[in-house]
């Protein structure tokens, strides 16, 4: 007699699947969700694909298999999202159970939101009256049927109180119908009239829609032209179509706005998909995305894993986004990723942005993306010129960031009834504080980095490991009291200059830590974007996307944070967050005007921002980048070898190293501590290796992996393929 047996992938960190026996009439597929028995508890699979001889590659022991305990009644994974996730494994070398674990870690349990149970008053009251029963029969008094944990939380009482009342049958427990679905989209709510390049751009990716095939698009337009309103088209179309859209968006404090503006153009909101959605939403999401009944999510990029059930559509917003790379755990680019899923898919995929990755860039002069330009703003509103305050020459006192020369535009903005946006990519009070009697630096216990004051919350802060201290009155080194000076600006402090210099000026900071969370970050964007702010001091966080209309200056504070610490990428970062942020300005009816603080006005950098001309800084970095066999010329991975002692890190990437196969082509540069040298009191050494275009670097990762050194104790190798610093 054979028995039947199945392989399942689990979410842990293994990367082959295990083998169970599947038991009398349970028929299984790839995809299927399954309970299998391990450790205590058990565990949530997915059944995968059979591979030979069993999951571990060994022949399989029948007698000594466990069986699949239930199969869940649940939509499968889809056959597209099984694929990435094989193929994100491979690639990244992630184990594939933490791969799949970004596609099952989205609701509670796979099964929440399925079936609601509810509970209402019946019967006769109980004879033993707890204050916990009293509360929740106060609550239920009114007749009313409500959820059963809702129930139980609004009561304040354990679910358990709910079922004793119902085992005495004071309570009777109904089924509830499922929450209403959403309204679709509707892709003839508002279509707006388009500008000629923005029709034509609509046409092209509507086309692709229909044409129902892989397709890479950059839509290539400067900040205001109108990117959103084409992209749109091509997400009413795939309505139309009956399919699914995905729109990735780079940050959540972005969505607000974008939420408001699908609104307004579809009738209703997309689901929304990112960590501040509540668990129990998020299942519910999950099933209506498997079932295909929500067309359209707008989300971070995890979204990425959801089980579309016919996925027609992928858009990445602000595709340069530092923010799409997730270094923890799996190591991924998510908007690389997302054309695996869309080719996986066959679906179209659109990447926006003013100022493309240069690897965008790149593909696209390559011809194996489709440019869809879009040249102009909308409504003919003008792209701010960039003017250089030079530093060295006209910079302001010392102590202060505001040169004169900015400081007498704003005031001439103000005056007119103009906002002005400072912008400083610095969060707090200041970067450094150091005692002026001994000279010791405030620097994180377990981080090589400096402590950065709050001083809203009147606390150091390290940016790195989260380490908080109130911030001490006397010099920990030499006891001076009083003798802790901070040193140069964050934004904190920048607002305290605004605030006397303009001191009938409205100021506002805008960054991502400040108290109130997201909440409180839309509601200021909002008054922002209504005028009731004169003068925004903000970090990258308004970089992105955002709309506001009254927007007369920027000022670029310091733009050379950043640059000249020897990251190949800096030129292109700098480039794409002080463009971006000066595409904020003159949105409106205002024209917009920006300035930019440096000390190296002849910078490329700075001087394409100042010409305008982003041909020319895109040949110069694309050369430099060939040149040296950078990305995307060449290939590169990085190795961080971390281990608590500094010694043990440094000695197993030694011996990492030297066991590195020889291939030509390849080169192994380091190893050489890395950046952050030290990260939550663990020592890391960084390795990169520099292969060919296309070479298949993971293969060769996965053939040194095989035969390098055993890791031992504490020492930690992460594996990241296509690095961002390199
Ligand atoms: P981008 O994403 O390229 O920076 P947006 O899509 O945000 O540009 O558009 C800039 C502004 O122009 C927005 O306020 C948008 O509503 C408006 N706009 C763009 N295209 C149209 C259109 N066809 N009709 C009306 N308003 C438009
Ligand atoms: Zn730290």
């Amino acid at each position: 007699m054979s028995a039947r047996t199945v392989d399942v992938l689990l979410p842990l960190g293994l990367d082959t699947p295990y083998s169970y026996l599947v038991p009398e009439g349970m028929t299984l597929s790839p995809g299927d969700l399954v309970h299998v028995p391990l450790g205590a508890r058990g565990m949530i699979g997915c059944v995968w694909s059979r591979t030979p001889g069993g999951g571990s590659g060994k022949p399989v022991d029948v007698a000594k298999l466990k069986a699949v305990k239930a199969k869940l009644d649940y939509v499968p994974l889809p056959p597209d999202l099984l694929k990435l996730v094989d193929w994100m494994a491979d690639y990244t070398l992630a184990p594939r159970g933490m791969v799949l674990r970004m596609a099952l870690r989205h609701g509670e349990s796979p099964g929440a939101g399925r079936e609601r149970v509810g509970v209402r008053l019946c019967g006769p009251a109980p004879a033993r009256i707890t204050a916990a029963r009293a509360r929740l029969l106060d609550l239920l008094a009114d007749g009313f049927v409500r959820g059963k944990s809702e129930a139980a939380r609004e009561a304040g009482v354990s679910p358990s109180v709910v079922d004793g009342l119902v085992d005495e049958g004071a309570l009777e427990t109904v089924v509830l119908p499922p929450e209403p679905a959403a309204y679709p989209p509707d892709p003839t709510f508002a279509t707006p009239t388009l500008s000629e390049p923005q029709a034509k751009a609509a046409q092209a990716l509507s086309g692709a829609v229909d044409a129902k095939g892989f397709g890479v698009f950059l839509l290539d337009g400067v900040t205001g032209s109108g990117k959103t309103e084409v992209y749109f088209e091509a997400v009413a179309q795939a309505i139309r179509d009956g399919r699914q859209a995905l729109i990735l968006l780079p940050e959540i404090a972005l969505t607000q706005a974008f939420l408001d503006r699908f609104t307004t153009r579809f009738g209703v909101k997309p689901a929304e998909w990112h960590s501040g959605v509540s668990t129990r939403r998020r299942g519910r999401i999950l099933n209506e995305v498997a079932s295909g009944q929500v067309r359209v999510v707008a989300g971070a990029r995890s979204a990425l894993f959801l089980p579309f059930r016919d996925l027609g559509l992928i858009i990445v917003d602000e595709e340069h986004d530092p923010a799409y790379k997730q270094e923890d755990g799996v190591a991924y680019h998510a908007r690389d990723m997302a054309v695996v899923r869309a080719r996986l898919a066959s679906a179209p995929i659109v990447l926006a942005s003013a100022t493309p990755s240069i690897e965008t860039e790149v593909n696209a002069r390559r011809g194996r993306y489709h440019r869809l330009a879009l040249p102009v703003r909308f409504g003919g509103a003008k792209v701010p010129g960039l003017l250089p305050i030079d530093l060295r020459k006209e910079g302001p006192p010392k102590g202060r960031w505001i040169a004169p020369r900015l400081e007498a535009e704003i005031t001439d903005t103000l005056e007119v009834g103009g906002q002005a946006l400072l912008f400083l990519n610095r969060r707090g009070y200041a970067p450094l504080t150091l005692c002026h009697s001994c000279g010791h630096r405030m620097r994180c216990p377990s981080c090589t980095a400096w402590l950065v004051e709050h001083r809203f919350r009147r606390r150091l802060t390290c940016h790195h490991c989260g380490y908080q201290t109130p911030v001490p009155e006397a010099c920990p080194a030499c006891g001076a009291k009083d003798s802790l000076i901070p040193v140069g600006p964050g934004v904190e402090r920048l607002q305290e200059e605004v605030q006397a210099l303009f001191p009938a000026a409205r100021s506002l900071v805008l960054s991502s830590d400040l108290a109130g969370g997201v909440e409180r970050m839309r509601a200021e964007l909002d008054a922002v974007a209504k005028g009731e702010v004169d003068v925004v001091v903000g970090t990258q966080l308004v970089a992105k996307g955002h709309n506001f209309p009254g927007l007369a200056l920027v000022g670029v504070v310091d733009a050379d944070v950043g640059l000249g610490q020897g990251d190949p990428r800096a030129a292109e970062r700098t480039f794409q967050l002080v463009h971006q942020v000066a595409g904020r300005a003159g949105r409106g009816k205002t024209e917009g005007r920006g300035f930019i603080q440096t000390h190296m006005p002849e910078h490329p950098v700075m001087r394409a921002l100042v010409t305008g001309d982003r041909d020319a800084f895109y040949d110069t970095e694309i050369a430099a980048r060939e040149e040296a066999q950078l990305p995307p010329f060449g290939r590169m991975a990085s190795l961080v070898v971390s281990a608590s002692e500094g010694h043990v890190a440094e000695g197993h990437a030694r011996r990492l190293a030297a066991s590195a196969p020889m291939v030509a082509g390849v080169r192994i540069l380091g190893p050489a501590e890395a950046p952050l040298a030290v990260l939550r009191g663990r020592h890391r050494w960084r390795l990169l290796v520099r292969a060919p275009r296309a070479f298949d670097l993971s293969r060769y990762l996965r053939d040194w992996r095989a035969t390098a050194p055993k890791v031992t104790g504490n020492v930690r190798v992460a594996i990241d393929v296509d690095p961002q610093s390199f």
